[in-house]
């Protein structure tokens, strides 16, 4: 038994903990959590816990549904809302197969995968994540068919005495006391919308926060009687729920993205990965905008991307290389916008890695940047400059990923053809509803 394994151990018997949850995502990103007793974590440290994966969507194919949870104790901590009476405790667990190697389904391991690619190449990838979401009255619709915001406020908006503050306040505690560093937090455009920005960390564990993160806001909101959603787009006139990521590679204390003097302080890695990103952003955004609605965001306005650009002071782009002070060029980094609140955080940071290490690697050549709001191109001045559109829904989406050798390679083939098999289905679902807006306009008319 390791040291930290043993930490776990004493922590339960000190603490008196009196439930162990297991956690682990399948690949659409919901969250699975199964309850352990204390006196069974350390046959599970040593041999893992034998469940069925064959329920839990894209995990296993029926004749191997035997799969394992092997808990990772770094991620071992006390649920703060569970109370401090016989607390409950979670851990983050990887699957592996009967015979006890990693599972090629789990999107842990799709993520550790390339995280251990970009290791071979001398790099640490560290991200940050600005995660956005609408605070409504509850999960009901109101009496226009529509979600119920709890405020009216907008961007940055401070609402004396309001709910939203409340609820941030208690979410950056609870997110604090589960050892997850938040930056910032405000409100954001629309009514009811807030963000809340993470600390940077290495990929992995950022995505382990996001999964934590998801369930913070949703139990606070709860909380307070209130309903918290990450859907992408809950309002057509209102901008959607991004989760915009910033990305660095370190090689070792150094961030191998920082150059003195070059355009925007930017070094070669850090262009040919901007570079492999834009020539695969097509191919992966079916992962990093999984979600029949998600097209509704990034063709919707409200500062989310729809074309292939990058900048550094341009909101309508798709990568942006945020300005920093002289001196900080630790802090070099490249925002990708094209990702939603919804994505299963490690596959969708696998695709993004994975697509900026094959423009390293290929040493990929970075076109000139746009400080033109993409928007108020005409198409032929978006298609002379090279500004090629994202897909225009899941559907367009799918058919890109689906011819794609690169995501195939990143997601390994189970993820991919299980991935690719809950989507279509979706689409399929999605194509046959007659909507309201059709019959709303349709009916009357025809
Ligand atoms: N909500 C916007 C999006 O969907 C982002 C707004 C912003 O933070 N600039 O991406
Ligand atoms: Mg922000
Ligand atoms: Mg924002
Ligand atoms: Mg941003």
């Amino acid at each position: 038994m390791d040291r930290q394994q043993e930490f776990v151990l004493r922590t339960i018997e000190e603490r008196d903990v009196r439930f162990v949850r297991l956690w682990f995502t399948d690949v659409v990103g919901s969250l699975k959590s199964v309850a352990l007793a204390p006196a069974e974590v350390e046959d599970a440290f040593a041999e893992g816990l034998g469940f069925d994966g064959s329920s839990i969507e894209g995990l296993s194919r029926i004749y191997e549904s035997d799969m394992l949870l092997q808990p990772d104790p770094s991620t071992f901590q006390l649920l703060p809302w569970r109370g401090e009476v016989e607390p409950t405790s979670r851990m983050f667990c990887d699957i592996l197969t009967p015979e006890g190697t990693p599972s090629t389904a789990d999107p842990r391991h799709v993520l550790k995968r390339q995280l251990d690619e970009a290791s071979k190449l001398g790099f640490t990838c560290y991200t940050h994540p600005e995660i956005e979401f609408y605070l409504l009255q509850s999960a009901e619709l109101g009496p226009h068919g529509r979600p119920v915001p709890i405020d009216n406020a907008g961007y940055f908006d401070h609402v004396p005495d309001g709910v939203g503050q409340d609820f941030r306040r208690l979410s950056v505690t609870t997110l604090e006391a589960l050892g997850i560093s938040v930056e910032f937090s405000h409100h954001e455009t629309g009514p009811g919308q807030n963000e809340i920005d993470l600390r940077y960390a290495d990929a992995l564990q950022t995505a382990d926060n996001i999964m934590t993160f998801r369930t913070v806001i949703k139990e606070m909101a709860m909380q307070k009687g209130l309903y918290a959603t990450f859907m992408p787009k809950p309002f057509a006139e209102h901008p959607g729920s991004g989760m915009h990521t910033h990305f660095s590679l370190f090689e070792g204390d150094s961030n191998a993205f920082f150059e003195a003097g070059r355009e925007y302080q930017l070094s070669d890695v850090a262009r040919s990965f901007i570079a492999g990103i834009l020539h695969h952003a097509k191919e992966l955004t079916a992962v990093t905008s999984q979600f029949v609605n998600s097209y509704k965001r990034l063709w919707g306005g409200g500062e989310a991307p729809s074309h292939l650009s990058w900048g550094h002071n341009n909101r309508s782009a798709l990568v942006r290389v945020p300005l920093y002070k002289p001196g900080k060029g630790q802090s070099a980094r490249v925002e990708y916008r094209g990702i939603d609140s919804a994505a299963n955080p490690y596959l969708a940071y696998a695709c993004l890695l994975g697509a900026g290490l094959k423009g390293i690697h290929e040493g990929y050549e970075l076109e000139d940047p746009t400080e033109d709001d993409v928007w108020s191109l005409s198409t032929a001045e978006r298609r002379a400059s090279g500004h090629d559109p994202l897909p225009g829904s899941l559907h367009d989406a799918l058919r890109t990923l689906e011819d794609s050798e690169l995501m195939a390679d990143i997601l390994g083939e189970q993820v991919f053809n299980s991935f690719l098999a809950n989507k279509r289905a979706e689409w399929e679902e999605y194509r046959q509803e007659i909507t309201p807006w059709e019959l709303n306009r349709y009916l009357g008319m025809l």
